[in-house]
């Protein structure tokens, strides 16, 4: 069993500091619960991928919990350009929403009127202009009034950072029920082909053929199995690449109605440019939130959440009162058990404004920023 480590907040003697501390036992098996999994496969990411070639220079960002409307996937893994993505962080480590990206990728070299120099955006100016007056207020891009018009320029090009993207599920457990309710996602991406790749991340379950295989997912869908404990992960299947430049087809309906069921299925296609913008969207999302903003859906601020070092290295969420990895669902306000940490924290051995709650948030959030190179000499 590898050694884990704890950062959180020992109260046994009335004060509150850093400790490291072995884990204790807890009755409930570590990894079971999937946001646990979730967290390892992110991890796992994060240092295995690109799986094909080690000495494939592109960059990863990993994030979770991403999508559309219609789907979201649990781990999302960007495959970056490494200069493209050092100079994605002159433009701040917030997203860019599609109005901001429609502005600052259309921005030219010179001093240009707006109206003159950015396409018609297919909704009002209006939008645009305050855009232009977001994108000037980070900093992002240089505005000036010649009478009442207003001029742009841009401070940058923005770079073209993003490679491809590789959706993972995460389904420690993949019986039969599981599998049912996958394919059809699974079937919805394949159709759209808004990832460049599709897989299914399940726990390695030791048997001479993995149970996986045999469920009836798409065969375009790769299978890795990995064990969470060591972070090594085998590919039981090799998913085909999608066709995330063409034409996408979008399942609106299928029919349900078992085998006597003859009703068609409803679709629509989905031009190529409409799937570029939404992947440049989803790129963006991902680069902002990366997978370690559990926290920010979380209640750090309770007296019983600390974050515990695995591997030495990766921080993940504990319950004190639950003695396991909660859930990001079970950690909200609602939770029985939460108690806020008590002030006296924020004033004795915690020099962070704000008490450990915060401390924990801060760890998370410079552990993020040192996977975005750039950032750190950016704004
Ligand atoms: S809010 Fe509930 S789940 Fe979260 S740390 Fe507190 S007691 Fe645990």
């Amino acid at each position: 069993m590898s050694s884990i480590d704890a950062v959180g907040i020992d109260t046994t003697n009335g004060s509150s500091s850093v400790f490291r501390s072995p884990l204790r036992t807890a009755g409930v098996a570590r990894h079971t619960a999937e946001f646990g999994f979730e967290l390892r496969t992110c991890r796992w990411a994060e240092r295995a991928w690109p799986l094909e070639s080690a000495s494939d220079d592109r960059a990863i960002v990993v994030a979770r919990q991403l999508g559309t409307k219609r789907r979201r996937w649990d781990t999302i893994v960007l495959e970056c350009d490494p200069v493209g993505l050092r100079e994605r962080a002159r433009f701040g480590s917030d997203r860019l929403d599609s109005n901001l990206l429609h502005v600052v990728s259309n921005a030219p070299a010179e001093w240009t009127y707006y109206r003159d120099c950015l396409p018609h955006p297919g909704y009002p100016w209006r939008y645009v202009r305050e855009a232009i007056h977001e994108a000037d207020s980070r900093d992002i891009l240089e505005t000036r009034k010649s009478g009442n018009r207003i001029e742009i320029r841009r401070k940058w090009p923005y770079p073209d950072w993003l490679d491809r993207i590789v959706a993972i599920e995460n389904k420690p457990d993949l019986d039969a029920s599981a599998a049912r309710a996958l394919s059809s996602q699974l079937e919805y991406d394949v159709a759209i082909g808004l990832a460049d790749e599709v897989w299914v991340a399940t726990r390695e379950t030791g048997d001479a053929v993995e149970p996986a295989l045999f469920e009836g997912l798409p065969v375009e869908a790769g299978i890795l199995t990995l064990e969470p404990e060591t972070l090594t992960a085998e590919v039981e299947w090799y998913p085909r690449t999608l066709s995330a430049d063409e034409p996408g087809t979008r399942i609106l309906e299928r029919p349900d109605g078992g085998q006597r069921d003859g009703s068609a299925a409803r679709f629509e296609y989905v031009d190529p440019a409409v799937k570029a913008d939404k992947r440049l969207a989803i790129a963006e999302r991902a680069y902002e939130r990366g997978w370690r903003s559990f926290v920010d859906t979380m209640r750090p601020d309770c007296r019983h959440f600390q974050l515990r070092a695995q591997d030495g290295v990766q921080l993940q969420p504990h319950c004190a009162d639950k003695r396991r990895c909660q859930t990001a669902a079970e950690c909200s306000g609602n939770c029985p058990a939460f108690e806020p940490e008590p002030p006296v924290w924020r004033t004795r051995g915690w020099p962070i404004e704000g008490g450990p709650g915060k401390r924990c948030q801060q760890l998370l959030a410079d552990r993020r920023r040192r996977r975005r190179p750039g950032q750190d000499s950016s704004r």
